[in-house]
């Protein structure tokens, strides 16, 4: 017989969120005919100022479950040049890819443009060759030559403290000129553990694709607490299938929802179509000759979906702002006023983000 101890018990729920992935549950049901292609596109190694070589990116990755991830050392910043001269741009890229040969992980060529502001730090990904992309003297060179290898360039942490004082996300004259000239595609709206929303409105207003990354140098483990059931920023992209063509497409096309803590952010129509595949209604039963519906709502997501009513009914024993913990069931008990077989039930998800102090709203009907 096992004997269950305490300390057993601990074992187990530190490793229950890895047991959710080991158990190939995904992390968010893909909306019908569409992949859902988990991505981190901006992590660094010892090959640039990361402190873990590019194999330990390709195990963490496994672990968390994603689909796709680009390791993105900086090209110009190498302060571990001493101990580890690096002649190859490429190199970290090549180690990660032969370790991730294996598995089902796809690890595609990537490298930071490293500058001061502006235009500030930008990721290009897609790419052929990084060497090609290193003019430590010149602005813009870089970019021009990762758009020149048919690259997928997007701005990091336009909030970035260090390069904006106020944490806002502003444009520069340069980052107009670049998105103008079709040389910038896409824009973190999160990055590590800063979020900004200022960021969201500059996506939407230049159709910048949305990007939430990790930007991690140490371990995932210990910055986004995965023992304890967090999880990294990730990039889901909606995709026709999971092969890197098809997903270099629709991030150009702008199809992504970031996942950052409890948030969904994303363009309104890409998370209504990923909210309505993860959410259903039950149809509803009265007891008796009651006029109280009980409606069991189902959560099909890895996320805690906070919903808020905004249909003309009360309800019995909930106020109208509720969630659903991942994986889980909420029954609400909805006053009707008369008995009905089904209808709709309109929602706003609080943590649904589609704008700067924007949050989605949809509607789901009972069975
Ligand atoms: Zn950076
Ligand atoms: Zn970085």
């Amino acid at each position: 017989m096992i004997k269950i101890t305490p300390k057993k018990i601990l074992i187990l729920l530190s490793t229950f969120p890895l047991w959710i992935y080991a158990q190939d549950q995904p992390f968010f049901v893909a909306p019908e005919e569409q992949f859902l292609v988990s991505t981190d596109l901006h992590i660094h190694t010892t090959f640039s100022d990361g402190s873990v070589w590019p194999n330990i990116r390709v195990s963490e990755a496994l672990k968390e479950g994603l689909d796709l991830i680009s390791i993105t050392d900086h090209l110009e910043y190498q302060p571990h040049h001493e101990d580890l001269p690096n002649p190859d741009r490429n190199r970290s890229y090549d180690i990660a890819k032969g370790s991730a040969k294996e598995s089902k992980l796809i690890v595609i060529k990537g490298a930071e443009i490293t500058r001061s502001m502006p235009p500030g730090h930008l990721n290009a990904v897609f790419i052929q060759d990084a060497n090609k992309l290193l003019f430590p003297d010149d602005p813009s060179a870089g970019i021009e030559e990762a758009n020149h290898q048919k690259g997928f360039v997007f701005w990091n942490h336009p909030n970035w403290e260090a390069q904006r004082k106020d944490g806002i996300a502003r444009l520069d004259t340069m980052h107009i000129d670049l998105i103008e000239r079709k040389l910038i595609h896409g824009i973190e709206v999160v990055n590590f553990t800063t979020y900004s929303e200022e960021a969201i409105e500059i996506a939407l207003e230049n159709d910048l694709t949305m990007l939430g990354t990790s930007d991690v140098h140490g371990l995932t483990t210990w910055d986004f607490d995965i023992p304890q059931g967090g999880h990294r920023p990730m990039t889901f992209v909606f995709s026709k299938d999971n092969s890197p063509k098809e997903v270099k497409k629709a991030l150009f096309e702008g199809k992504t929802m970031v996942w950052f803590k409890e948030l969904m952010i994303g363009k309104e129509e890409h998370l209504l179509d990923l909210v309505k595949a993860n959410i259903s209604a039950s149809s509803p039963s009265y007891k008796d000759d009651e006029l109280i519906a009980k409606v069991t709502l189902r959560n099909l997501s890895a996320n805690t979906l906070h919903l808020k009513y905004t249909g003309p009914f009360t309800f019995h024993q909930d106020g109208t702002i509720f969630k659903i913990e991942p994986y889980s069931e909420k029954t609400i008990n909805i006053k009707t006023l008369e008995i009905k077989t089904s209808f709709q039930l309109p929602f706003e998800l609080l943590n649904g983000i589609i704008g700067r102090k924007k949050y989605l709203n949809f509607s789901i009907k009972t069975q």
